[in-house]
C-alpha cells in the first residue's frame, strides 16, 4: 500500500514567519569559513559535534518551516546564512581533533547548524571522513533533509563506517520532499545502512495536517523502520500555528517557542532518542524493528519529554534542556 498517496502538501506553504521575511540579505555579512573538526578542545560546543561541512545553509525565504534556530542565531549576528561555503577540510588537523576526543566518545553528530546533503561534492567529502574517523572506532549520526542524494558509491562507503543517516520528515513537507526522504532511507538501508526516519511532531488542529502525520508514523511502522521522534519547536510568530491545537506548551528553556513534547512514545519503532540524549559510548546495530524485536534487544534511552509529561509538568530530569543552546565560538 502506498501509504503516502493522500499526504495533502497544501499547507506546507503557511509555515513562515513575518518578522525574519523582512530582513534584507543583501545587507548582510558572508558567513565565515571554518576548518572541519570534532569535539569540544577544537571550539565546538560538545564533544560529540563534528563541524558541518557547510557554514550556512538556506535563504530567509526558504527555512525549514519558517523556523531555524542556526539561521535565526547568525542572521542576528549580522551574517547571511543563505550565502554558503564549504569548510575547509585538513586531514591533518582533522586527525589531531580526532585523538584529542575523550576516549569513550564514540559517535559524532554532523548536521547540527546545516545539511551535508547540499551538494553532491559536500557528501563526497563526508564518505573519506567517514573512513578516517572509522580507524578510531567512532561513525557519524548524520541528520539530514536529503536536499541532494549522494552516489551510491558514497552510500556504501557510509554504511560500510556504520554512518546512522537521520533524515527529517514532517506533515508539512511537501508531499515530493517526503517521497524523496523515503525513497533515500529504502535505499541507504538496502546497501546496509542505519536509515532513521527522524519524526518532527507537533499536535495539530488541522485535519489533513493531522493526517499527513499518521500517514507518516504508519508507514514508518509498516516499513519496519527503527525510528526517533524530535517535537517541533515553533516560535510564536509563526503563521502555522493557526493550524495547531489549542493546548499548547511553550518550550521550558524558549519561552517564546510552542511545542507538544513527544507524541509516539509507545509505537515500539520509536527506539532512538534525539543525539543530544545519546551516551558517549553510543553503538547500535540494528537496522529493522522487527530484528531488534526478535533479538529481544531493550534500549533505554533519556530522551524528551512526551506530551503527557508536559500536561502533568514533569520534565523527567532537571537537566533535559541543558544542551538547548546555540553558539559557535
Ligand atoms: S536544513 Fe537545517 S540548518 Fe538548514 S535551514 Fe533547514 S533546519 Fe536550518
Amino acid at each position: 500500500m502506498n501509504h503516502l498517496l493522500h499526504f495533502d502538501d497544501s499547507r506546507a506553504i503557511a509555515f513562515q514567519r513575518p518578522s525574519l521575511k523582512s530582513i534584507s540579505e543583501k545587507d548582510l555579512a558572508e558567513m565565515p569559513v571554518y576548518d572541519i573538526l570534532c569535539g569540544k578542545s577544537a571550539g565546538l560546543p560538545f564533544d560529540y559535534l563534528m563541524t558541518d561541512v557547510y557554514s550556512g545553509c538556506l535563504p530567509i525565504k526558504s527555512i525549514c518551516y519558517g523556523n531555524c534556530s542556526a539561521a535565526e542565531y547568525w542572521i542576528n549576528k549580522g551574517f547571511n546564512f543563505g550565502m554558503r561555503h564549504i569548510n575547509r577540510f585538513d586531514e591533518v588537523k582533522f586527525r589531531e581533533s580526532i585523538v584529542n576526543l575523550p576516549p569513550q566518545q564514540r559517535w559524532l553528530r554532523q548536521g547540527w547548524v546545516s545539511d551535508c546533503s547540499l551538494s553532491k561534492k559536500s557528501w563526497d567529502l563526508l564518505g573519506p571522513a567517514t573512513d578516517i574517523l572509522m580507524e578510531y572506532n567512532i561513525r557519524l549520526v548524520i541528520i539530514s533533509k536529503i536536499f541532494t542524494k549522494p552516489s551510491l558509491e558514497i552510500m556504501r562507503q557510509l554504511a560500510q563506517n556504520k554512518a546512522e543517516i537521520r533524515v527529517s520528515i514532517s506533515a508539512i513537507d511537501t508531499k515530493r520532499e517526503i517521497e524523496k526522504r523515503f525513497e533515500f532511507l529504502d535505499a541507504y538501508r538496502q546497501v546496509g545502512g542505519l536509515a532513521v526516519p527522524y519524526l518532527m511532531s507537533f499536535r495539530y488542529a488541522d485535519a489533513a495536517l493531522k493526517n499527513n502525520q499518521e500517514l507518516i508514523v504508519s508507514k514508518i511502522i509498516a516499513d519496519d523502520y527503527i525510528a526517533s521522534e524530535h517535537p517541533l519547536r515553533l516560535s510564536n510568530d509563526n503563521a502555522g500555528l493557526e493550524s495547531a491545537e489549542e493546548d499548547r506548551h511553550y518550550h521550558p528553556k524558549f519561552a517564546d517557542q510552542t511545542w507538544f513534547g513527544r507524541l509516539y512514545n509507545d509505537a515500539g519503532n520509536f527506539v532512538l532518542p534525539p543525539p543530544t540524549f545519546l551516551p558517549p559510548e553510543y553503538d547500535f546495530n540494528y537496522i529493522r524493528y522487527s530484528d531488534l524485536a526478535k533479538a529481544g534487544a531493550q534500549f533505554s534511552f533519556n530522551n524528551l519529554p512526551t506530551y503527557q509529561d508536559l500536561i502533568e509538568k514533569n520534565l523527567i530530569h532537571t537537566n533535559t534542556f541543558d544542551h538547548a543552546n546555540y553558539d559557535v565560538k
